[in-house]
């Protein structure tokens, strides 16, 4: 999980700052310019950076418009899978009448219908 290793990765800096903090009594700029000075993964498009590599590679896709995870059904690429996943339920039980406002999506037109009226209430 790329999230919790960022987290992981956030709490041992926020750690080694507390550690400098107590041992030295530095001021607060030292601090900035300790974390300025550490590595940093940065795409080669944008300003955007982080500390994981994993997650500038997946950033650079939104360049690139690579997308690696392909739906079966229907042909659509996703930057994540986990995109692909939601992206699956649209294809599992046959609801072809979707609403645009919501995610919901129904068997029957007339279904829509009738939920459509749902949005327009006050
Ligand atoms: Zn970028
Ligand atoms: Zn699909
Ligand atoms: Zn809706």
């Amino acid at each position: 999980m790329a999230g919790l290793e960022q987290k992981r990765v956030e709490n041992k800096l926020y750690a080694l700052i507390q550690w400098c903090k107590s041992s030295y009594r530095v001021g607060e700029n030292y601090y900035s310019n300790m974390l300025a000075t550490i590595k940093r993964h940065q795409c080669p498009f944008c300003d955007y950076s982080s500390l994981l590599s994993a997650n500038v590679k997946r950033h650079v896709l939104t360049h690139t418009g690579e997308r690696p995870f392909l739906c079966n059904v229907c042909g659509k690429g996703f930057i994540e899978k986990k995109n692909l996943a939601t992206h699956m339920l649209n294809h599992t039980g046959e609801r072809p009448h979707k609403c645009e406002l919501c995610s919901k999506s129904f068997m029957r037109k007339d279904a829509l219908k009738t939920h459509m009226i749902v949005h327009f209430r006050c």
